[in-house]
């Protein structure tokens, strides 16, 4: 059995104070929560608040993330994070490769597969996301997409190396829009995504945690975690708020 993960990726939201007020509001919320929760918290805040979220939550259940970072250690890399620096900061959580990375920012396949192996190396754990735009999803193309990317950004790496990754679906025409993707078609997706690992690194497929992002909230998370093959979720706009997060995670 895998244990869930519920990642919350603030991108380019909460100053230094707001991220501080936000960590203190959520371990005060969480320990209201009737049921407790088993899954694995991760905030994936921006660079200039991870060290707050040191300060306030090394201590605690919740695990810290950044939402990128560069594959060397350092260097003459203006603007830009080694891994080295996040680790400093107490993060063990990485994404790369979000699309709004790979569309505002240009990532491409190559260079996120060098992030993830960089992430690896540091004993960061990636969170590799992937996903396919609506007109592949229209023209029926979406499986094939991704799969194509979950390759891309895994083929060079040992069976062992991808056993310690998490992969994250998430459609783009689903992000920010309030349009989720039904549980039928994000389940089909990330069996999809499970039987690429399988070919990659047969033993760990089973192993790997797989995320579903893109619209998800407190009324809509159990339906998406019911399905077998969804272990999670990356949360963009209802991990903002630690009342409705903690909800979010209440509903798991
Ligand atoms: P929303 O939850 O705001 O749709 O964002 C999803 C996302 O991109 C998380 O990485």
């Amino acid at each position: 059995t895998r244990k869930p993960i519920i990642a919350g990726n603030w991108k380019m939201y909460k100053t230094v104070q707001e991220a501080k007020d936000f960590a203190a509001g959520l371990l005060e919320s969480l320990e209201k929560l009737e049921n407790g929760t088993n899954a694995e918290m991760v905030i994936c805040a921006p660079f200039t608040a991870l060290a707050a979220l040191k300060d306030e939550l090394e201590e605690s259940i919740i695990h810290i993330g950044a939402q990128n970072m560069y594959y060397e250690t350092q260097g003459a890399y203006t603007g830009e994070i080694s891994p080295l620096m996040l680790t400093e900061l107490a993060c063990t959580y990485v994404i790369i490769g979000h699309s709004e990375r790979r569309e505002y920012f240009k990532e491409d396949d190559a260079l996120i597969a060098k992030k993830v192996k960089t992430a690896l190396d540091f004993g960061l754990t990636p969170i590799l996301c992937v996903g396919e735009n609506l007109a592949l999803r229209e023209a029926g193309q979406a499986l094939v997409f991704v799969q194509g990317q979950v390759e891309n950004a895994l083929r060079e790496l040992s069976p062992e190396e991808i056993r310690k990754i998490v992969v994250a679906y998430e459609p783009i025409w689903a992000i920010g829009t309030g349009r989720t993707a039904s549980p039928q078609d994000a389940q089909e997706m990330c069996a999809a995504i499970r039987a690429t690992l399988a070919r990659l690194a047969a033993e760990a497929a089973q192993e790997i945690r797989i995320l579903y992002g893109g619209s998800v909230k407190a009324s809509n998370i159990a339906e998406l975690m019911d399905q077998p093959d969804i272990d999670g979720a990356l949360v963009g706009g209802a991990s903002l708020d630690f009342l409705g997060f903690t909800e979010l995670i209440g509903s798991v």
